[in-house]
């Protein structure tokens, strides 16, 4: 956490990232909305098919949802920092054993935007629990699911692949959770690649 302190109180301008009212220096949000973000109900549930549990720190909406946009739209890295910080405190401990995989972003994303934003995610949060990251994931083709409809997204799941040995025990982590297509297809490389065991979690999910 010390290096991403540092690195927000040199890059981040002092306003909230959410409200883009002033705060402190070396915060992310301001207080106001720390408090609305502190108020938000953690879910967990049965996981889509393939991962045994699924488990988001907050629904998608209000700040936990300008978080997810602020990382993933505005590159603001140290975002991830207080998403992993929130997902360490608030996961239930009996979840968090093994090792965290990052959803993979399409190649084509990724060229786009010039980083990963679930791979940041995973980064921090693996940082946190001081476990293994571990790249055993890649993605191709189809990798466009924003404006596609809940159905399409479901039929047009993207293809991944296992490129080297799954750990026995996944932390799966995105950045949101939606139908959950995706998550089932990383769980199923997983399997495939030796993993016996495949937890999802994600900053927010949506209802
Ligand atoms: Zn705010």
């Amino acid at each position: 956490m010390g290096v991403l302190q540092v690195a927000s109180t040199l890059v981040a301008p002092p306003l909230c990232v959410a409200c883009g009212r002033g705060c402190r220096a070396e915060a992310v949000l301001c207080t106001r909305c720390s408090r609305s973000l502190g108020a938000a109900t953690p879910i967990l549930a049965r996981g889509p098919q393939g991962v045994d549990r699924a488990w988001s720190s907050a629904p998608h909406d209000g700040v936990a949802r300008s978080l997810v946009g602020a990382l993933k739209f505005r590159r603001l890295l140290p975002v991830a920092g207080l998403m992993a910080d929130r997902m360490h405190w608030l996961a239930p401990g009996h979840l968090l054993g093994g090792a965290v995989v990052s959803v993979p972003a399409a190649p084509s994303r990724l060229r786009h935007r010039g980083f990963d934003p679930a791979g940041e995610l995973a980064a921090a949060l693996a940082a946190q629990l001081e476990t293994d990251l571990v790249s055993c994931l890649a993605r191709r083709g189809l990798g466009h699911q924003v404006g596609r409809t809940r159905a399409e997204r479901i039929a047009r799941a993207p293809r991944i692949e296992a490129i080297g040995e799954a750990p026995r025990s996944v932390l799966l982590v995105d950045d949101v959770l939606t139908t959950g297509a995706t998550l089932t297809s990383c769980a199923m490389a997983l399997r495939e690649a030796g993993a016996k065991r495949v937890v999802a979690l994600t900053f927010t999910r949506r209802l």
